[in-house]
């Protein structure tokens, strides 16, 4: 198993820059996920780590060994895609294998290595069918166990769930999290949903367009997101942003109001700030409750009784429409007035840049 260090790596297509200095360190045995929009380039990053992009600038080291120019097959790494990429006339047991056979693995090393990829697949049962006659889940599965065979010390997934329903998506992201736990190897997992994301990492790295915007835990994340980016892009629903200016300044706290919002305190590192600096704050829809002398008021405009939760669609007074997430026996209807409480400790405010105050 290895660790991995990239060193302010870049990637240009011509003129574009499509990765702009990116620097990670990962941890032998970590599970990480790069997370971003379409576009973002983490697919790009990937292929550089695999050895199947050139790398334009920096530096990739694999296991303390620089790889920059070392061929895919010899970077000890395996990639599993998002098209399953199986060979339609073979078994699964020779897809899973076929890595090994062009290795010239030994006949019986290469059976004993197939049998004990499907036993961890639980697909002992599908080792004689043609792709054909496998269902989405299952031939991800055998692009897994193709990765499997070939023990890589770290493995690469490039949105491998993707073209799976729903339900399945969930089960196979548990079946790849216990991969994880059974293996020990470093896992490097792309995808653009971030609820993939925070199930599934140790550590996420949050891109957008070429740059890393932050490296945290999932919870690091979504308590302490370094800017509006983060902020916007991690939790379900989407964080509330309300415009606000400041009105007064004391010793590690700021009060801030706005026309969707009537003065509230947020004890945060004032430096910088000045009465009437603009700033954003950010609230997620769990972290605004009821309350009768609430900061802000709203009519409610779309009411989603989920069962165990009720999801309120509000708008303000300047027309800008927040989310509101209540208990589930919550009675409301469209039409009523809500007054609401951010909970102060959750909030966070950015400044004009978009970057997040320290608190
Ligand atoms: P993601 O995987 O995050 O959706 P990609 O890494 O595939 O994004 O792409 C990042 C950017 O690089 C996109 O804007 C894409 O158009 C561009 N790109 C990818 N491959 C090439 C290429 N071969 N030539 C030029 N531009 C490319
Ligand atoms: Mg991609």
């Amino acid at each position: 198993m290895a660790g991995l260090s990239l060193q302010n790596l870049q990637k240009t297509y011509g003129e574009v820059e499509v990765i702009k200095g990116v620097n990670l360190e990962i941890e032998h045995g970590e599970f990480v996920v790069f997370v971003g929009p379409s576009g973002c380039g983490k697919s790009t990053l990937l292929r550089m780590i695999a050895g199947l992009e050139d790398i334009t600038g920096g530096q990739l080291s694999i296991g303390g060994q620089v790889v920059n120019t070392v061929q895919p097959r010899d970077r000890g790494v395996a990639m599993v895609f998002q098209s399953y990429a199986l060979y339609p006339h073979m078994s699964v047991y020779d897809n899973v294998g076929f890595g090994l056979r062009i290795k010239k693995t030994p006949r019986d090393e290469r059976d004993a290595k197939i049998r004990e990829a499907a036993r961890i697949l639980q697909m002992e049962h599908l080792l004689d069918r043609k792709p054909a006659q496998l269902s989405g889940g299952q031939r991800q599965r055998v692009a897994i166990g193709r990765a499997i065979v070939r023990e890589p010390e770290v493995f690469l997934f490039d949105e491998p769930l993707s073209n799976l329903d729903a339900s399945l998506r969930m089960d196979m992201r548990m079946e790849i999290s216990k991969l994880h736990q059974d293996l020990g190897a470093t896992m490097i997992y792309v995808t653009h949903d971030q609820v993939e994301a925070m199930t599934l990492a140790d550590k996420i790295v949050v891109l957008n367009a070429g740059v890393v915007q932050q490296v945290g835990s999932p919870l690091d994340l979504y308590h302490h997101p370094a800017n509006l980016f983060v902020a916007g892009f991690i939790g379900s629903p989407k964080m509330n942003f309300i415009e606000v200016t400041v009105s007064e300044i004391g010793a590690g706290t700021v009060t801030v109001a706005g026309p969707d919002i009537s003065a509230i305190s947020v004890p945060v590192a004032t430096a910088g700030l000045e009465i009437g600096s603009p700033l954003t704050l950010g609230t997620r829809a769990h972290h605004l409750l009821p309350a009768e002398q609430g900061a802000i008021t709203g009519t409610v405009i779309l009411v989603e009784h989920l069962g165990n939760e009720t999801i309120v669609n509000m708008r303000l007074a300047s027309g800008k429409a927040v989310v509101v997430g209540l208990g589930g026996d919550f009675r409301v209807a469209v039409g009523d007035t809500l007054h609401l409480a951010p909970d102060i400790e959750k909030v966070v405010l950015f400044d004009a840049k978009g970057s997040a105050l320290p608190r």
